[in-house]
């Protein structure tokens, strides 16, 4: 970046060939869609939704070339063009030496907690996700979560709230042993978290302590160039690398790493597995084919894969980055500003509203960050997502929920869809709901599945 444009925006560094229209909603259709919906987001229209900020997953906006990708699909069963043109992306621009496409992230996941975990290990991570706890889980394995301290306050802001607790580690080695850890489980710009960065300095810590005991790191790199940002503007030493070098320097420091492309790599479907070891990749590639498909598309179609391919490329440029976190950081100013209480420093992908203190006389069991997020639908056809006590889901051994320390609504930035006017209007929809907070009453759960049950929960007004 030279000198000059430093001052600029961080104006978008593209411009719009073709739009999507959308559907405005009047007070009383959106009421009755959410009555509809048992005031879960999820369960939402989309034709029912002005400006969506459900998820930052699978929505991006394509480019124009990875659109004249998805035109040379080699759509062969095994050994598709798109294929290596896609490993060949991964190890240029993350270094790992195999890839296995499969469908999504937890394609992925399921592979690799299959493979490494045995019944009764511990996976200590840096916060947990949801699908990657489930799946550590279902392979018999106990999800620890070692992030440091700061990364539960809200108000902490502590530049790395991503990092590992080094100390918390130990003392897991020490009450378990190594053998109990297959391996650390860490992710880039954490999600839940609120999109908050690891440091380089602390993976560099991880990365030690974990090879004298022989224990693994797998990567949820599903925003890690979003995560090296952040260590440009933030670590010392940082300032005038690429962002293509620190993602690279990132992926060298961890021995294998899970992917959902449809997040940083800007495609609407598709994620990876990748490692650096031979004999994990053997027996990868052997499991890929009873749950994705054969090694060389995973699940995927030769198109998707040379999507995927482009967008990597696209995802590590500066530019993009800039422009990106840049938005997010708009909206957020936009509210800070407001006296909305949010998660800060501000993150990669969204902003996270605090709904605790947003919603100060409901109880946690009231889902206050699911009422939230019903009620900014409810004011402007606005879609965010809650990730707080429901999300958590409850402790498999005493039943009872996970209290989470956090309790969000997230309002989570597509890449490339959604302009400056925009991020106005849900500005000025979120300080509506906040005048009219007082009024605002819980909810009570009607109905709740058994996995992941933010998705398909069902409500009603308590
Ligand atoms: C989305 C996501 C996943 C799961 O990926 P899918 O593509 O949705 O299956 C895993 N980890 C993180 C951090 C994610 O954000």
């Amino acid at each position: 970046m030279d000198r000059k444009r430093k001052k600029r925006s961080w104006a978008e560094p593209y411009k719009i060939k073709m739009v999507e229209l959308l559907k405005m909603t009047s007070y009383e259709e959106r009421k009755k869609a959410l009555e509809h919906a048992g005031y879960n987001t999820f369960l939402l229209r989309s034709r029912d939704v002005y400006i969506d900020l459900l998820t930052d997953s699978g929505t991006s906006a394509m480019s124009d070339r990875q659109w004249a990708g998805m035109m040379v699909g080699d759509e062969a069963y095994a050994g598709s063009e798109n294929f290596y043109h896609l490993e060949a992306a991964v190890q240029k621009y993350y270094g790992y030496r195999y890839m296995i496409p499969t469908h999504q992230g937890r394609g992925a996941e399921n592979i690799i907690s299959k493979i490494m975990i045995k019944q009764g290990d511990i996976v200590p991570g840096n916060m947990y996700f949801t699908t990657t706890r489930l799946h550590q889980e279902l392979a018999g394995g106990t999800f620890v979560d070692i992030i440091i301290d700061e990364a539960h306050d809200s108000q902490n802001t502590h530049p790395f709230k991503g990092n590992v607790n080094i100390e918390k580690l130990e003392s897991l080695i020490k009450i378990y042993g190594a053998k109990k850890i297959p391996y650390v489980s860490v992710a880039t710009s954490v999600n839940m978290a609120g999109g908050q960065p690891i440091s380089m300095e602390n993976l560099r810590e991880l990365r030690a302590l974990t090879l004298k005991h022989g224990i693994k790191i797998i990567h949820d790199m599903t925003r890690v160039a979003e995560n090296a940002w952040f260590i440009k503007q933030r670590e010392k030493g940082y300032q005038n690398k690429s962002v293509k070098s620190i993602v690279k320097e990132i992926c060298s420091l961890t021995d294998g790493a899970t992917m959902s492309a449809k997040k940083d790599a800007l495609v609407n479907i598709g994620g990876f597995l990748a490692m650096n070891d031979k004999a994990l990749y053997d027996e990868a590639s052997n499991m890929v084919v009873v749950y994705e498909g054969l090694h060389t598309y995973g699940g995927l179609a030769g198109r998707d894969m040379e999507a995927m391919a482009i967008g990597i490329t696209e995802s590590v440029d500066d530019d993009h980055i800039r422009a990106r976190v840049g938005q997010v950081e708009y909206l957020g100013n936009k509210l800070l500003h407001a006296k909305i209480p949010i998660v800060i420093p501000i993150g990669g992908h969204g902003i996270f509203i605090d709904a605790k203190r947003f919603l100060p006389h409901l109880k946690q069991t009231q889902f206050p960050a699911q009422v939230l997020a019903a009620e900014i639908y409810l004011d402007s056809g606005v879609r965010t997502m809650e990730r707080g006590i429901v999300s958590a889901g409850r402790n498999k051994d005493t039943g009872d929920h996970y209290y989470p320390e956090l309790e969000l609504v997230r309002l989570t930035i597509s890449r490339r869809v959604y302009t400056q006017a925009h991020m106005d209007v849900v500005a000025e929809s979120i300080q509506e709901v906040f005048q009219n907070r007082k009024k605002i009453r819980g909810l009570k759960m009607t109905y709740e599945p058994k996995y992941l049950r933010f998705f398909q929960a069902r409500f009603k007004k308590s």
